[in-house]
């Protein structure tokens, strides 16, 4: 099951239209812009609607290590759990993998002369950030993704039965 970075990248781009292909069409379009600015800070409105990106050590989450889910703050769809978040010294919170496949969708980034996979949130097309193949665990990805996407549930907000030890 363990696919090289390179190989899993590859498979990413090459399987595109078999997997979640997110586009304009797909996107739920339940947020309009006059909403969205309202609700959301300059910054998230710029990061999850613009794809901007937030400045290293700057957002709220890149060093939380809280157990809880992180949410999409556009649409609070269920996005990345704590466990999987690890510490990737870039200023950003880092996570090996998505909560499951179609929680989060990606799209090819040609932009600043770069190719990357963009990640956006597999319901509302949110832009949260890009996923590298350079992840230090067995997925091998690092899905560097914006504080200013994301809400944090902590697990006594998220969680049926919080079992106390
Ligand atoms: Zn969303």
């Amino acid at each position: 099951m363990a696919l090289s970075l390179f190989d899993r990248l590859r498979f990413t781009f090459g399987k595109r239209k078999a997997r979640t292909r997110v586009s304009d069409d797909m996107t739920d379009k339940t947020f309009d812009e006059a909403e969205l600015r309202e609700r959301l800070s300059p910054e998230q409105f710029a990061v999850t609607q613009q794809a901007a990106t937030e400045r290293a050590f700057s957002g709220e989450y890149w060093d939380v290590w809280e157990d809880g889910t992180y949410h999409c703050i556009v649409c609070d769809e269920e996005l990345f759990s704590s466990e999987t978040k690890f510490d990737a010294h870039c200023g950003w919170p880092s996570f090996d993998r998505a909560l499951s496949d179609d929680k989060v969708g990606e799209k090819r980034d040609l932009s600043h002369g770069m190719v990357r996979v963009e990640s956006v949130c597999g319901k509302c097309g949110a832009h949260l950030g890009h996923v590298f193949p350079d992840g230090p665990t067995d997925t091998g990805l690092r899905y560097c993704m914006n504080s200013a996407s994301l809400r944090l549930a902590p697990k006594e907000e998220s969680g049926e039965s919080s079992a106390e030890s």
